[in-house]
């Protein structure tokens, strides 16, 4: 079903044209500038579907046959379906399905492990560790004590041994992997060891390449890790919200770190949104899809190199990537500038040798629409182009709009 239909069928725009005007307008945004924020993505019409569904009238505080509610046991079966699918996806011995996001997800994770003031390493902010890894104005940073890693200035990558190191000084309680804007695959196996000769839990901060991992495109974590936190609506192409995995011994205290610790009702439309995410993820098209998203990021990142931006880490093995923008002259925040006026929308992000600010690409949404190498291609000069100022940037809005042109995100 078109997605406007649910907006034009009437009665949003009937009732309220104001907001219907502005639900629209979104559309027109998504569908006539080139998505590049790594963590974005187009939704199915179907999860949009199950969205809009009158699952968002009910409360279930609890979880599927213990319920502090009546009326139940329809959205039972919708969380017991979301559950099933999440484990047979990614191989885990439990599923928790109803933390509202990342965030909330990582916080469960820390309250089912943790106590405050306990001692946690992960990745530093200033190298691509997200805001629940510590920093000061997130409950992570005021609850407990981070210590952060980083990355190898030359390289870009993760240095294990200076991991090591940190782990054997502070002898943390746990030990977080996941970045927001790693491009390269993590060594789960590695963190493993290092957790292991800690003795310190490890915790897969996997929002970022969950959907690669469900179309078999990254390693998977579930079995290294003893909690996997995740995000449904990055490359996994869910709803907005987050997920937990975890083996069998840590599932009760998972489940009760989720709720009633952290938050109240379930949102059961999000859930059964999930389900029905987690049902295109299993099917040789979202295999075929995780695969070429990858495959983009890596032309993208090729090509960008070729028109003289440095890449981080030299390239990619994910849906992301991270250029530095200097050798053309322009800093991050300038460039971005720049290429939204083009219609180009993406982020900055920290960069791992020093203060100035890069930017972070990603693919999945790009690849949704049908995108393929020759676009990425094409994308990367335009990209330079706007960042030389060698392309005007009507004539860049132009190749934008006709680029989205013959490859809308919601056909029809
Ligand atoms: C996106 C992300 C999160 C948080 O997800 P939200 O849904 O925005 O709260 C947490 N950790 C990492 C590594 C992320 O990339």
């Amino acid at each position: 079903m078109p997605v406007t239909q649910t907006l034009e069928a009437d009665v949003l725009r009937r009732q309220d044209p104001e907001l219907a005007e502005i639900l629209l307008g979104e559309l027109d945004r998504q569908s006539t500038t080139l998505q590049l924020i790594a963590a974005e993505n187009f939704t199915s019409p179907a999860v949009l579907a199950a969205l809009g569904s009158p699952l968002a009238n009910k409360y279930a505080e609890g979880y599927p046959g213990a319920r502090h509610h009546g009326g139940c046991e329809i959205v039972d079966v919708a969380e017991r379906l979301a559950v099933e699918r999440a484990k047979a996806l990614f191989g885990a011995d439990h599923a928790n399905v109803q933390s509202h996001s990342g965030s909330s997800a990582v916080l469960a994770a820390y309250a089912a492990l943790l106590r405050p003031g306990d001692t946690v390493l992960a990745m530093g902010l200033s190298f691509g560790g997200h805001l629940t890894h510590g920093s000061p104005a997130n409950f992570s940073g005021r609850w407990f004590d981070f210590v952060g890693y980083g990355v190898d200035a030359e390289t870009g990558l993760i240095d294990y041994e200076q991991v090591h190191t940190l782990a054997r000084t502070h002898r943390p309680k746990a030990i977080v992997c996941g970045s927001i804007s790693y491009p390269r695959h993590i060594d789960y196996a590695a963190f493993r060891e290092i957790a292991d000769r800690v003795g310190a839990y490890l915790i897969a901060d996997a929002a970022h390449p969950i959907g690669l991992v469900a179309g078999g495109a990254a390693p998977n974590p579930v079995p290294y890790a003893d909690v996997v936190c995740a995000t449904t609506h990055k490359v996994l192409r869910g709803p907005r919200g987050g997920m937990i995995l975890c083996g069998s011994e840590l599932a009760e205290r998972v489940d009760r770190a989720v709720f009633p610790f952290t938050q109240g009702g379930a949102q059961m439309h999000t859930i059964a949104a999930k389900a029905v995410a987690f049902g295109e993820a299993a099917t040789p098209a979202f295999t075929a899809y995780a695969h070429q998203v990858v495959a983009n990021a890596r032309v993208l990142a090729e090509e960008l190199a070729d028109e003289g931006l440095a890449v981080i880490t030299g390239g990619t093995d994910t849906h992301l990537l991270t250029v530095d923008p200097a050798p053309l002259r322009v800093d991050g925040r300038t460039a971005r500038g720049r290429l939204a006026a083009a219609g180009m929308v993406l982020d900055c992000c920290v960069l791992p040798h020093g203060d100035a600010r890069g930017l972070r690409l990603g693919t999945a949404a790009l690849t949704t629409q049908g995108m393929g190498e020759a676009e990425m291609a094409r994308i990367a000069v335009l990209f330079a182009g706007v960042l030389r100022e060698d392309i005007e940037g009507k004539k860049a809005r132009e190749e934008v709009r006709e680029l989205t042109g013959r490859f809308p995100p919601y056909p029809g």
